[in-house]
């Protein structure tokens, strides 16, 4: 019997629609070797520990055997749980338990998870705007509304909106994307806010090892655990940590810290997306977390980014201060910029302005991919982690040329240049 092969169209879920493709994007151009790309939130490759790592992966499986080789336990390979329940007890000042800690694929999964297992269709998020991109699409699929979380606390309406709220969602340490560190006050006064209106807060510290100027303030996990007693923590902050700027993002190892019962929670939501994650990046993972090294390597990488922030800002200066304007971030990766007004309404919208960097062979992120309406068009991501100083030197000259050509085309994007689509 002769089969005919019909073509297949895949009828793509509805969130889809809603979707963008910029990640990928700026991916694909940061392997371009003739781009400039101030876009991703990418850490400076060439203080990976490559040497460490094939020694810490040797003793890891001399240590560990088939154990680092099995499907392991859904919540994380157990001596990593206890060493990193270890880790943010110290951190905090308060014990927490084995129970407390999800080992997680990055800081994203425990977004993911938060997602999956909180929000249904039309619910409710209160998030830090302009919120982290990443953030947005591991809740899109879950169609939530949201609510802005600007830090002007006691506007009427905002108790309100956190009592409806499934969580609120903060960066506090160097924001992605604004680099804002949040004031000690807010943090407490927020939390508050959280406790009394019922709901969760999910803190979400990826940036915590680039202190630039200083150090931050209190975690938002420790603000809490200093009111409650003894292990298991049982409160409201939903804590995400990661070994992606401390270690290297190759591992992919985050955790989350919550109320035990909200950790099994989600271990079954995990169960779901991948049976569990490899040991084998658990046991290795742990050979640095039970080191000294990320004391010892966080100096070198604040250094070289502290370098690279005061390089875009001097450049940035130079060739870009007619058109933006930025406050200096005290740690993180990247600079804020914001189109300056020109008569009343800012000059430059940078969706459009994208179509022409790319042109010149430059690529930021703009502000409208932070925005869960897409309405912010006047301000830019830039990041400094990645490029040294002379390219990122470079690609500041390139964005001039792209504000210039931008600007005497009259703002509008010619037909060759396709409009960025996002
Ligand atoms: N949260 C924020 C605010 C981030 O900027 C990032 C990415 N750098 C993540 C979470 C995801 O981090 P991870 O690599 O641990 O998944």
């Amino acid at each position: 019997m002769s089969r005919i092969k019909k073509s297949c169209a895949p009828r793509y879920a509805r969130w889809l629609q809603s979707t963008n493709n910029i990640t990928q994007q700026f991916l694909a151009i940061g392997g371009r070797q003739d781009f400039v790309s101030l876009a991703g939130g990418l850490p400076a490759s060439e203080l990976y520990p490559i040497e460490l790592m094939r020694e810490a992966m040797d003793r890891a499986l001399t240590r560990w055997g088939s154990h680092a080789l099995e499907y392991g336990p859904v919540e994380g390979f157990p001596a990593l749980r206890d060493a990193i329940a270890r880790r943010m007890s110290r951190m905090t000042g308060r014990r927490f338990a084995v129970g407390n800690i999800l080992i997680t694929t990055g800081a994203m999964q425990g977004l993911d998870l938060m997602g999956k297992v909180l929000l249904d269709p039309g619910d409710l998020v209160v998030a830090q705007f302009p919120t982290y991109l990443g953030a947005l699409d591991a809740w899109r699929a879950r169609q939530p509304v949201y609510e802005k979380l600007t830090w002007d606390l006691d506007r009427p309406g905002f108790d309100e909106a956190l009592r409806r709220a499934k969580f609120a969602y903060a960066v506090p340490n160097y924001s992605n994307p604004t680099g804002v560190l949040v004031p000690t006050p807010a943090r407490q006064l927020l939390l508050e806010k959280v406790v009394e209106a019922g709901t969760l807060l999910v803190e979400d510290d990826p940036y915590l090892p680039l202190q630039l100027d200083g150090a931050p303030g209190p975690s938002m996990l420790a603000i809490d655990s200093a009111m409650g007693e003894q292990a298991p923590y049982r409160g409201s902050v939903v804590y995400l940590g990661t070994l992606s700027k401390s270690v290297v993002p190759g591992l992919r190892v985050g955790w989350l810290v919550a109320d035990p019962e909200l950790v099994q929670t989600l271990a079954v939501a995990k169960q779901s997306s991948d049976i569990s994650s490899s040991m084998l990046t658990h046991a290795l993972a742990l050979e640095f977390v039970d080191s000294t090294f990320e004391e010892q390597h966080a100096p070198k990488v604040v250094a070289v980014y502290r370098e690279r922030r005061n390089a875009l800002l001097h450049a940035a200066e130079e060739y870009l201060s007619d058109w933006f304007e930025w406050d200096v971030p005290p740690g993180g990766m990247f600079v804020w910029m914001r189109a300056r007004d020109g008569t009343g309404a800012p000059v430059i919208n940078t969706n459009d302005l994208y179509a022409y960097a790319v042109d010149e062979k430059v690529a930021f992120v703009p502000s409208s991919v932070f925005d869960f309406e897409g309405r912010l068009t006047t301000a830019m991501r830039v990041n400094f982690s990645r490029s040294s100083p002379e390219v990122i030197a470079e690609g500041v000259r390139r964005l001039r040329r792209a504000v210039e050509r931008y600007l005497t085309s009259n703002s509008r994007v010619p037909p060759s240049l396709s409009r960025a689509s996002f």
